[in-house]
């Protein structure tokens, strides 16, 4: 059975952080969360014929913050997916963006009784001057709080951790990834700061080489707290890996509902999609509400996407589909499989890869632990940025399929 999950993007946010790139937008300049959640259910009702009836690996509630929504919204849209005709796989993860702060007792019993399993709360970091810095409403005595009842309750929950902030040195990192530990997540995401060059929070940063200190002293301490990591910027306990994440890094299809929501389907999924784009296609929804509900009146039907506008809709070439192919996997510590890219791609475009592999200087960036498979070294994983760039293909580069 394939793998396919659903993401539900709630763009909803009580104030806009300093380097937030999502799409995002203060509450009280959005229509009321129960029209935005009739939206999403009229998405759902006129585009899931796309997608027949089939099992889902995941649905994940990100964003935004999903949590400043009711419990009842979040189950609308549950039932929704399910009225249409989806079923979540036995063990399913159903995920919940959190903000600290955002959440009682009364509701997380609520989330869980609906069928979350999973929570992940933006923590950032444990520093209240470079919590304030970031530009979010909560405080670090908010965060505390909400991992302490998570922890009370022992659900499964992740938290996100920034670092490489203005100002911010080995110690400090140290020190936050210290204070995470304690409260004992079963997964942990670890991002370094990523701004443009002239963003004010680029001003008193470590340097790269500091950067990359930061990085192998989170991964050494977390590992030492019993969190793996099994992709450049995320750890779990054994067994407590996001499974809709992987589902980014695994080359397997997902939707994505929602204004600004990206999809991907990719080659061998689904006969419509093979038939129209045969090395897969992504696309994506409009950026604002209005725009969203807009086009939800237009594109509809089992082929919806093709009534998406052309600068949202990417029919991949056999290029930028390996190229995608080859990131992705390197992201994950399942790593580069040549089988699977000859399976895929064909033996001619795997011989490319492996002489391209065998002509670069990336040595130091990846490991092979068996004859089949590259994973990212330790500096590689710092330095993934050279990696990838090395093992992009461009459309010249002669890839015969
Ligand atoms: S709460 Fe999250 S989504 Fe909203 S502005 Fe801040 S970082 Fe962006």
């Amino acid at each position: 059975m394939k793998r396919f999950g659903i993401y539900v993007h709630i763009p909803y946010c009580l104030q806009i952080c300093t380097y937030c790139d999502f799409v995002k937008f203060e509450s009280r300049d959005l229509p009321p969360s129960k029209d935005y959640v009739a939206l999403l259910q009229r998405e759902l009702a006129t585009r899931s014929m796309a997608f027949g009836s089939r099992e889902l690996t995941s649905i994940y509630f990100g964003g935004g913050t999903p949590s400043l929504f009711s419990p009842e919204e979040i189950l609308a849209v549950i039932d929704g997916i399910a009225n249409e005709g989806f079923s979540l796989k036995s063990g399913g993860e159903v995920t919940l963006e959190v903000n600290p702060g955002t959440i009682n007792e009364t509701a997380l019993a609520r989330f869980l009784e609906i069928g979350v399993t999973r929570f992940s709360v933006g923590a950032q970091t444990f520093d209240e001057s470079l919590l304030a810095l970031t530009g979010r409403k909560h405080a670090v005595s908010d965060t505390m709080a909400t991992l302490e009842m998570l922890k009370k309750h022992k659900v499964n929950y992740s938290f996100d951790l920034l670092f490489g902030l203005p100002g911010q040195r080995l110690n400090g990192v140290k020190t936050d990834v210290a204070k995470a530990l304690e409260f004992e997540p079963s997964h942990l995401s670890a991002y370094n700061l990523t701004v443009p060059i002239k963003h004010p929070l680029n001003v008193g940063r470590a340097s790269d080489d500091e950067q990359a200190e930061m990085f192998e002293a989170i991964e050494a301490d977390l590992e030492a707290g019993g969190l793996l990591r099994y992709e450049v910027s995320n750890f779990a306990k054994p067994g407590f890996e996001s499974e809709h994440n992987r589902l980014y890094w695994s080359d397997d299809a997902y939707w994505g509902l929602g204004v600004g929501a990206h999809s991907y389907i990719p080659r061998g999924d689904t006969a419509a999609v093979d038939a129209e784009a045969p090395w897969g296609i992504r696309f994506w929804n409009p950026a604002t509400i209005n725009s969203y509900a807009q086009e939800l009146e237009r594109a509809a039907g089992a082929l919806f996407w093709s009534a998406l506008k052309e600068d949202r809709i990417e029919k991949l070439k056999a290029n930028e589909a390996l190229t995608d192919f080859c990131h992705t996997a390197l992201r994950s510590q399942q790593g580069l499989s040549i089988k699977k890219i000859e399976i895929k791609f064909g033996v001619k475009t795997a011989a490319l890869l492996r002489s391209r592999l065998a002509a670069s200087n990336l040595a130091p960036f990846l490991t092979m632990p068996s004859d089949d498979l590259w994973v990212l070294s330790r500096k590689g994983q710092a330095m993934a940025d050279r990696v990838f760039e090395a093992l992009t293909f461009l459309k010249d580069d002669g890839i015969e399929v």
